[in-house]
């Protein structure tokens, strides 16, 4: 039973979890990488699930680069869960949330705020042109601004990411024109590396809805909570996304 201020509660969290936080230090993203930005929030492209393959080629190029790091100096893999080369993803329904989480390289507070957002790559532009003539969002990744395919589902984003050599920040952005960098005071730590939160569009929700599992383990992708409802589709994307990755991939979705 659910009383009146616990709705109240309940509207309030979901409110402020949607405001970027007030006390993050604002940056505005270079002009090309908003024009793309925009034209990715608008998009009524239909093959948006490539987010997936973009994110989950991020998660696999940062653990190539610590494993690469660690073949020279053992120490920069850290202890117990560190040490772990994998990518997981999470599924929560309720809140409409999902994450792909590495234990890669991981990203200080300057490579977050270089690489996702005031940086533009060189393809930038390119394909911004290209998509203006084609509409064809595809061949994102080749123009070196994968990452900004989150926003064909999400609205609202968070980059929690930790580096050796820095703290814990978190980069968010509601594609706006602006993003913001704080240092992470309220998350679990995650050891090292990079999660990634994707707050889904309603729209987007598919990739949240649940069939029955039937028990498939493939290749480099194991299931963890098997009596755990998962999507189907979700599954079969992973899958199709995942056939040339090195790294295993675990994931589990929220229990009804
Ligand atoms: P690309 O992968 O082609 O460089 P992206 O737009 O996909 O372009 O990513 C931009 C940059 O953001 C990457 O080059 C990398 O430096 C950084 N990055 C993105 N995702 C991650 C991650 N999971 N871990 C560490 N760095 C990341
Ligand atoms: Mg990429």
């Amino acid at each position: 039973l659910s009383t009146d201020s616990d709705v109240v509660k309940r509207e309030a969290e979901s409110i402020s979890k949607r405001s970027l936080r007030n006390n993050a230090e604002k940056f505005e993203f270079q002009a090309e990488v908003s024009r793309l930005m925009d034209i990715l929030i608008n998009s009524l492209y239909s093959n948006k699930d490539i987010f997936l393959r973009e994110l989950i080629s991020n998660a696999s190029d940062a653990l190539d680069k610590i494993r690469f790091l660690s073949l020279t100096d053992k120490e920069v893999l850290g202890e117990g869960d560190n040490t772990k080369l994998e990518i997981q993803i999470k599924l929560d329904k309720e809140k409409k949330i999902l994450s792909i989480r590495d234990r890669g390289i991981g990203m200080t507070k300057e490579d977050l705020i270089k690489n996702l957002g005031t940086i533009a790559k060189s393809g930038t532009s390119a394909f911004v042109e290209k998509v203006q003539s084609s509409g064809d969002l595809n061949l994102i990744g080749q123009f070196g601004v994968g990452f900004y395919s989150v926003y064909l589902v999400a609205d609202y984003v968070e980059v929690i990411s930790k580096h050796n050599d820095d703290k814990q920040y978190v980069w968010e952005s509601k594609a706006d024109g602006a993003f913001a960098i704080s240092e992470d005071t309220w998350n679990e730590p995650i050891g090292r590396g990079t999660e990634i939160r994707l707050h889904l569009r309603e729209e987007a929700g598919e990739y949240l809805e649940e069939s029955k599992l039937k028990v498939g383990i493939s290749s480099n992708l194991t299931f963890v909570h098997l009596t755990f409802s998962f999507t189907l589709l979700f599954l079969d994307l992973v899958k199709k996304y995942s056939e040339f990755i090195n790294f295993p991939i675990y994931i589990w979705a929220s229990k009804e």
